[in-house]
């Protein structure tokens, strides 16, 4: 996505496309990607684009979050990544890399869903399968 679609894409949420938006959303948007925070800040300064606060960071994340541009991963209590990849699927965690890859969404059965609590309705299933290398003792 170049920037012209990026500010098209924004403005299209009713997101008001300041600067520092626009670069973070290009990091998010030029492939699915997962990203935290620290993350986007890291690739940010790498990559020489002018510099955020770690708040300006969160607020965009958590605005483009909200707006549903990218869903948010809540892979334990001290991560969350944000996912550029909206379609519903689901994730392989390994919990020494900290790497995520996706699953499609058809390779989790439905069958896996229990059923729901009366006068409640299914708003999304996350799986996250969490895995280590076979020699790690942790
Ligand atoms: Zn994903």
């Amino acid at each position: 996505m170049d920037k012209h679609e990026i500010i098209k894409l924004l403005k299209s949420q009713q997101i008001n496309p300041t600067r520092q938006r626009v670069d973070i959303a290009q990091l998010l948007f030029e492939r699915p990607r997962h990203l935290c925070a620290d993350q986007v800040m890291n690739e940010l300064s790498d990559r020489g684009l002018g510099k955020a606060s770690k708040a300006t960071v969160y607020n965009t994340l958590n605005l483009f979050s909200e707006q549903g541009l990218v869903r948010e991963l809540c892979i334990d209590s001290g991560k969350v990544y944000y996912d550029s990849n909206t379609a519903e699927h689901h994730h392989i965690y390994n919990v020494d890399t900290g790497e995520l890859w996706d699953i499609e969404a058809r390779r989790c059965p439905s069958e896996m869903v229990p059923n729901l609590p009366a006068g409640t309705t299914s708003v999304g299933v996350d799986v996250i399968y969490r895995v280590k290398p076979q020699n790690s003792y942790k």
